[in-house]
């Protein structure tokens, strides 16, 4: 049984295409009902997965898919965040694991 690969795959929301959960962005809604950029995909709570593609952010901007999904309202301010993380991916080509969000609670 291809139980582990199954694990991994995870479906971007915007283009419904599946594909390996590191290679999508994870937006994570956690319990005390703060929505983040889940770039290690570690947080918990619930959370959604886009593509590293700004077609995808757009058409889930466009849709409301997350707010949806997450039934949440998203500040454009978020939005541009995602965008950033999309970019800088696609600048670099990995992501780099600082640790500017801290790390705390
Ligand atoms: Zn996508």
């Amino acid at each position: 049984m291809n139980k582990e690969k199954k694990a991994f795959t995870r479906t971007c929301i915007a283009c419904n295409s599946k594909k390996n959960k590191y290679e999508l962005l994870r937006i994570a809604y956690t319990k005390n009902n703060e929505i983040s950029i889940d770039k290690d995909s570690k947080k918990e709570g619930r959370g959604i997965y886009l593509c590293y593609k700004p077609e995808c952010l757009d058409k889930a901007i466009k849709t409301k898919k997350i707010e949806k999904k997450l039934n949440t309202i998203i500040s454009e301010d978020f939005y541009e965040d995602i965008r950033g993380v999309i970019i800088d991916k696609k600048e670099t080509g990995t992501i780099q694991n600082d640790k500017q969000n801290g790390g705390d609670i």
